[in-house]
């Protein structure tokens, strides 16, 4: 396996970025210095983009409003407010459908339209787009495909302006942004492992979870 790639910021010791330019020297691998015409052209769109630029304020507003003050769900609110978004659409997984009600009645109490809508919808037969019996969670059973693509459609016909996902599983949450066009933000990154922490498993690679990185990840 290649060590490096063509993007290494992980291995920077300096992180000149976070400091005003010239006063720390950053390493030669720095795109900063490799990819100036690039970062040059990105720079212009943030000048350029109405809109985009209005997204990246509220969002720096919304960081140094709340920073370690405020949980993500908070900043949340706090970010759909200053965006003037003022219906929140929920994705979110079956098995989490506590925590969805929960996310609702926070976000109706604090002033918001919200509309839910679960992961298996329309409960589409696995078998029928081709997965066999032996790639369902539990054979021999029914199994309903996840539908991320239903969620996207449902919430884009119900007009929210901010859709959260809550516990989508990794492909499906892919498959929802790759869908979607309207603005996504997560609040739950499922890991039925770890709670739904998965930063969980980094923080243990040095020793409970040291299989990580010794054998293919299983
Ligand atoms: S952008 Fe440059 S200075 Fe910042 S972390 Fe990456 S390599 Fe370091």
């Amino acid at each position: 396996m290649k060590d490096l790639g063509q993007l290494n910021c992980h291995l920077c010791s300096v992180k000149a970025c976070r400091s005003e330019p010239n006063t720390k020297k950053p390493p030669q691998f720095c795109p900063t210095l490799t990819e100036t015409e690039r970062l040059a052209a990105v720079e212009r769109t943030y000048l350029e983009n109405e809109e985009l630029r209005k997204w990246a304020c509220e969002s720096a507003r919304t960081e140094s409003a709340g920073y370690c003050r405020s949980t993500r769900v908070q900043e949340i609110m706090d970010f759909a407010r200053r965006m003037g978004f003022t219906r929140m659409g929920i994705a979110h997984c079956v098995g989490l459908l506590e925590e969805a009600k929960i996310a609702r009645a926070i976000f109706l109490s604090n002033g918001f339209e919200v509309e839910a809508v679960c992961c298996k919808v329309g409960y589409i037969n696995k078998e029928k787009v081709g997965l066999s019996d032996k790639d369902k969670v539990h054979s021999g059973q029914f199994e309903a495909l996840r539908n991320p693509i239903a969620q996207a459609e449902l919430l884009a016909q119900a007009g929210t302006h901010l859709n959260v996902l809550i516990g989508l599983c990794v492909g499906h949450d892919s498959l929802f942004f790759k869908h979607f066009q309207a603005p996504v933000t997560v609040l739950v990154a499922k890991d039925r492992v770890l709670g739904h922490n998965p930063v969980a498993a980094l923080y243990t690679s040095h020793s409970y979870y040291r299989r990580l990185k010794e054998q293919p990840a299983k």
